[in-house]
């Protein structure tokens, strides 16, 4: 198979995703060749590579090096190299998408993300990604995807399913308290169905977009979906009485802005606990009764381990929640292009591309 010609996708940074031929890789030792099934299209791919070419937390330099894209793959290896001990032929995965240099601390924790080593890596970033018909992965940075789960799933885990569930772990959602999810773009989504996997009371969503709102009420994880009042206290009131409840014990944001954020601690009750998972903007926020008073504990967290990923995995499958219920449009490879303007405008949720898929 190594030798043969497949095809990728690459991103120029002017708007625009193109498909070129590069050859299939041969795995090196510790590494395994994946037959792609699905590869997610992510929002920050879209800002910081689709757009334009722009640096990342934890790399040096433009985080794009002109790689195939995607950092959101799960495949079935189909040829293992040498010294492979966990994973080997015909086994179906999910690709955590930072390979870490495996021995610094955060590393050790699972936390590849993390790494600080200057040869760690993310796939489709500094590494060749999902977007094509074969990814070469290091076998460290596979998880077992489950067989209950689809490979569209497992792309979803691979990321922003991965990210809402590290954030709302960090918070204890139980059966104990509610939860509050605020932006219902594909990690809001994830965040909604979690939440209802791990047994949260009633699970609200806030979001200002109707279609997005609408696509959210249909996937009948969210008790109620509401669009935002004029300011953070009028819309925390609006999700206390959707609620029943004076506010919710665990709140996440999902949205990455300003207004959002301070939904997330105005509609958290007293001794609430706030997740913060959005990327980018700033936080701004009275102190004394928005935090001090109510006693509240804030957490950031940077995507996941790759040991939660698995246990995540484990968990939709025996939960019963299939990931892939977030996907609003399905690409095949050729059609890149059109599923990255989608993505980069106004999708309903997920966009995800199916290599195996022909095309037009
Ligand atoms: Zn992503
Ligand atoms: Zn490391």
């Amino acid at each position: 198979m190594s030798g043969e010609m497949m095809r990728g996708v690459y991103l120029p940074g002017d708007s625009t995703a193109v498909l070129r031929e590069l050859p299939i890789p041969a795995p090196g030792a510790g590494q395994v060749l994946i037959e792609v099934g699905a590869s997610g299209i992510c929002g920050s791919d879209i800002g910081y590579i689709y757009h334009e070419h722009k640096g990342h937390r934890g790399v040096e330099g433009p985080a794009y090096r002109g790689v195939v894209a995607g950092h959101e793959p799960a495949g079935r290896i189909v040829a293992a190299g040498p010294g492979c001990r966990r994973f080997g032929i015909g086994d179906r995965v999910i690709v955590y998408h930072i390979a870490g240099c495996g021995l610094c601390d955060n590393c050790r924790r699972g936390y590849f993300i993390s790494c600080g080593a200057a040869q760690r890596q993310a796939y489709g970033w500094q590494r060749d990604g999902g977007h094509a018909n074969y990814l070469l992965a290091e076998e460290s940075t596979c998880v077992a995807l489950p067989d209950e789960l689809s490979f569209v799933d497992g792309a979803l885990i691979a990321c922003g399913f991965g990210t809402a569930y590290e954030g709302l772990r960090r918070i204890a959602v139980s059966g104990d308290g509610d939860l509050l999810v605020v932006g219902l773009g594909p990690v809001g989504l994830a965040a909604g169905m979690i939440g209802k996997g791990m047994g949260a009371r009633r699970v609200v969503g806030v979001e200002p977009s109707a279609q997005r709102r609408e696509w959210a009420a249909g996937l009948g994880v969210f008790d109620a979906t509401l669009e935002p009042g004029p300011d953070a206290e009028s819309t925390a009131k609006l999700a206390a009485d959707a609620l029943r409840a004076p506010g919710a014990a665990t709140t996440i944001d999902c949205s990455g802005s300003r207004a959002g954020r301070a939904t997330a601690i105005a509609g958290a009750a007293e001794w609430g606990r706030v997740s913060l998972v959005g990327e980018g903007g700033t936080l701004e926020t009275e102190v004394s009764d928005a935090l001090l008073h109510k006693q509240l504990t804030l957490y950031a967290s940077w995507v996941t381990s790759l040991t939660a990923m698995a246990e995540l995995a484990t968990n939709l499958a025996r939960w019963g929640l299939r990931p892939e219920s977030v996907v609003s449009d399905r690409f095949a490879l050729a059609e890149a292009d059109k599923a990255y303007a989608l993505a980069a405008g106004a999708s309903d949720g997920k966009v995800v591309l199916v290599p195996g898929e022909p095309g037009p």
